[in-house]
């Protein structure tokens, strides 16, 4: 069941004590009863005044004191459930700022899971998946990675026309933004070798021959996304959220902030907490052309409680890093006609986000490469200029390949960077297409947080995997799966990377007071590790056991 949360918010109204002292105890909950205390573990709060505890008591879904054995377990009556961690280490519940987890749940109950090692294998598995299908209707599949394949090309129309030739096929890669298809779904879509490339996008051509290869990039994916019936009833959305937010869970994520929500995931997200199968809190963002529907109903950021909130308004300046069309100022290595792609240039971008600024909306903008975080930044500062806000939080979603200047920039701003915390790891060989120099200024935690401004941690999944220790070691050793190091320079610590994927992650959604860290007073949420990453060695930080995530006081995931 989901905790009351009419407990845990009058709590935050009232406040709470914070203390240097080797104990906090809440004394505005009105009650010291604690309805279940942890003990005998080695707690890394993220909290500066305390930094280490052994125990935890929580009541109503928050921390009610945080210390010593003893003194919590005398907050323990009869009726307080009590459990002996062990020795065990506990952190702060992971917060992933920019990833995709409705959308991806829907993929996960309805699509093919395409993140195989051949081509032959994502064929045979489509196949599959027609024959089971109506004829005419689609075979859809995604995480397809080209890199991940033996056969290292891009998949073709021919690979994808031995699914079938009476279903369209459309295949999406991991990272989003291109998409394959069959040649039933270039007829159908009445994309031929005569098309003109869509602005923002375009359908690959063989070099030689110009006949087209069956990849679309960014917008020209259009041409055959809007043909496919979305066919999710209310109940299937709802599905996918459980099913998504029980798989993050197990991997120690208690909050997302979803990067490009609709009303639709919105209503998702509030069916699955409604019915109890919410098992992670939610910073919703909408997408930019839902903000006039959002401004006429008088919604802002910041509407909603602890588990399902209104994040910022999305929009999207360049193309990606792991499919190689991310904006940059330098061409891509062995490609010198090669810059990536701009899909909002600066008028647009600005025009888009005027009306969002002026109602106070939280902005976040997807901007890659250095030139795109370049226009990005000039809008941002043009807005502040207009009409400066407080204390506006801009974020620039990946903010992934910075120089001093843009840093300078950014931190003038108090923008937020949301840099892909496993992509160093899980995508390296993608990496050489920037080279070893830029390799240095990209997901540049080290700079960043030498700055002094609050990057979080990102998976981004489906693009990234989401799961916190791989985030940790990607992090920590800036080395990928094969043992190539990328970026040596913009290394962390883990004490720093934990702080990144906790507290900075709260602070990226005006959260901050309520979690992130383990404190008195704020939701209790948190994980129980089978290892303590302080004392791992590095190189295997990915593999450090989940035993057990803690949301609002309660379990969601026990190994
Ligand atoms: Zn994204």
């Amino acid at each position: 069941m989901t905790p009351s949360s009419d407990d845990a918010s009058s709590l935050g109204r009232r406040g709470f004590l914070r203390s240097a002292s080797a104990f906090t105890l809440l004394p505005s909950l009105g009650t010291t009863k604690a309805d279940l205390v942890l003990s005998n573990g080695q707690i890394v709060t993220m909290d500066p005044a305390q930094p280490r505890a052994r125990a935890v008591a929580v009541a109503g879904g928050r921390f009610l004191a945080v210390g010593d054995d003893a003194d919590v377990l005398n907050l323990a009556t009869a009726r307080t459930v009590k459990v002996d961690l062990g020795g065990r280490t506990v952190v702060p519940g992971f917060i992933d700022a920019h990833s995709h987890p409705a959308s991806s749940g829907y993929k996960h109950l309805k699509q093919v899971d395409c993140d195989l090692r051949s081509i032959d294998a994502i064929v045979a598995a489509l196949r599959e998946r027609a024959a089971r299908t109506k004829r005419g209707d689609w075979v859809l599949g995604f995480k397809y990675d080209d890199t991940k394949t033996t056969e290292g090309r891009w998949l073709r129309r021919d690979d994808l026309d031995k699914v079938s030739s009476d279903h369209p096929v459309l295949v999406e890669h991991r990272g989003g933004h291109t998409a394959y298809v069959n040649s039933m779904a270039l007829a159908l879509a009445g994309v031929s070798e005569a098309t003109a490339d869509p602005a923002g996008g375009r359908f690959e051509r063989d070099p030689g021959t110009r006949r087209l290869t069956g990849r679309a990039a960014e917008t020209a994916v259009e041409a055959f996304e809007k043909l496919i019936p979305s066919g999710l009833t209310r109940d299937e959305r709802r599905e996918g959220v459980k099913l998504i937010s029980q798989m993050m869970a197990r991997t120690g994520v208690t909050s997302v902030h979803d990067a490009y929500g609709t009303p639709d995931d919105l209503q998702a997200y509030q069916d699955a907490r409604d019915s109890g199968e919410l098992s992670l809190r939610v910073y919703c963002s909408v997408g930019q052309m839902h903000l006039p529907a959002m401004l006429a109903a008088g919604v802002r950021t910041g509407l909603g409680d602890e588990w399902v909130r209104v994040g910022f308004v999305k929009a999207t300046c360049d193309g990606s890093i792991s499919e190689r069309t991310a904006r940059l100022r330098d061409p891509y290595v062995g490609r010198p006609d090669d810059r990536g792609i701009l899909i909002l240039p600066e008028a647009a971008l600005y025009e888009k986000l005027q009306p969002a600024h002026a109602a106070d909306w939280q902005i976040g903008v997807h901007a890659n490469g250095d030139e795109a975080i370049d226009i990005l930044l000039r809008v941002y500062e043009r807005l502040q200029r207009e009409r400066p806000r407080r204390d506006p939080r801009f974020r620039i979603e990946h903010c992934t390949m910075i120089d001093a200047s843009l840093v300078a920039r950014i931190k003038a701003l108090g923008a937020i960077p949301t840099p892909f915390s496993t992509y160093v790891y899980y995508h390296g060989e993608k990496m050489r297409e920037y080279g070893a120099e830029r390799l240095e200024r990209m997901f540049a935690l080290r700079t960043l947080l030498d700055a002094g401004i609050r990057p979080t941690q990102a998976s981004d999944y489906p693009p990234g995997p989401f799961e916190p220790m791989m985030a940790l070691q990607s992090e920590v050793t800036r080395t990928d799966m094969k043992g190539t190091v990328w970026g040596a320079s913009q290394r962390i610590t883990v004490e720093e990377a934990l702080r990144v994927g906790t507290l900075h992650g709260a602070y990226a959604s005006y959260e901050e007071r309520q979690k992130g860290s383990i404190e008195a007073g704020k939701l209790a949420d948190l994980v129980v590790l089978g290892r303590d990453p302080l004392k791992e060695p590095a190189s295997s930080l990915v593999s450090i056991p989940i035993q057990r995530t803690m949301v609002g006081g309660r379990w969601v995931f026990e190994a």
